[in-house]
């Protein structure tokens, strides 16, 4: 019996230690969420106070990574966490956007079109639709999609293939965009406090991207979600700024560290202004964010 119990537990530490890099870390989400929080119109707040499930306390934030948790309870909804392209550094929805057995529109750009969608139909009629849960997967694939690895190269799996040492810890290219970069500016800038990294990237926006605001939030397309924007954007920097200098068992310090928190800070400032101002137009159809 105690051999039993002691299997289990040590069962249950694996799942727990398992690498799982497949989206921003819980910080990263969060962080997202908590910006979006900040633009969101008071017709969107009640409307995603609305949806939001009670265990949520009427914090989006605090489910911005319950699709992460769903992973394996719905499976069908792992490929839904990026997209890849066949080494190139541009994204093309009719080429990149389907699962590992071709399937169209399974990726994280078909899945907020899909989302976005969805949640139009608040209010009227939802098809059957548990519109919490669409609430849920859009905000953490608004997320996910501002991670430049997660429009990756195929072959490495967004990096997750490429093993490296972060300073002197064993991880892999995709492990570094989604969680040691904001561990490691966390540590060194911000006290191991979040709120005042958030507080720090909130600044930036008010104050030198200010000027930016404006065109983060449209797309030729003009539609709700500029989901094939944020895609193109991410692999680009993928290309420029993650996989750049970096090899297979490539040693990153200061020198990635420095020159790449900035990109990363800003992404997910991106993300969490474009998801305010996408659920600013479903739940009001009024355009966005303003400075
Ligand atoms: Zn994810």
């Amino acid at each position: 019996m105690a051999y039993l119990l002691f299997f289990q537990i040590f069962l249950f530490s694996l799942i727990k230690i398992a690498p799982f890099s497949d989206a921003w870390g819980k910080e990263g989400h969060f962080m997202v969420c908590k910006i979006a929080e900040n633009y969101l119109s008071e017709k969107a707040s009640r409307a995603v106070s609305d949806l939001l499930p009670s265990e949520a306390g009427g914090d989006l934030a605090s489910v911005c990574s319950w699709a992460d948790e769903v992973r394996f309870r719905y499976r069908w909804s792992s490929p839904l966490h990026f997209v890849n392209t066949p080494g190139v550094c541009n994204f093309k929805y009719s080429r990149d956007c389907h699962n590992s057995k071709g399937e169209t529109d399974v990726c994280v750009v078909g899945a907020i079109n899909n989302y976005t969608a969805q949640l139009q139909s608040y209010g009227g009629d939802s098809s059957g639709n548990d519109l919490s849960e669409s609430l849920m997967f859009l905000a953490h694939f608004v997320g996910d999609v501002h991670q430049p690895l997660h429009a990756g190269f195929a072959a490495d799996e967004g990096g997750n293939t490429i093993t490296i040492h972060w300073y002197r810890r064993k991880s892999n290219l995709h492990h570094v965009w989604d969680v040691n970069i904001i561990e490691t500016a966390m540590k060194d800038f911000y006290s191991d406090d979040l709120n005042s990294m958030i507080e720090a990237i909130q600044m930036n926006i008010t104050d030198s991207w200010s000027d930016e605001i404006d065109q983060w939030q449209t797309c030729r397309s003009q539609s709700v979600a500029c989901a094939d924007k944020y895609a193109s954007e991410s692999i680009k920097q993928a290309c420029d700024y993650a996989y750049k200098d970096v090899e297979q068992d490539s040693t990153l310090g200061d020198d990635y560290f420095y020159s790449r928190l900035p990109v990363l800070e800003k992404r997910i400032a991106q993300a969490g202004v474009r998801l305010a101002a996408i659920l600013n137009v479903i739940f009001c159809g009024d355009s966005a964010v303003s400075k």
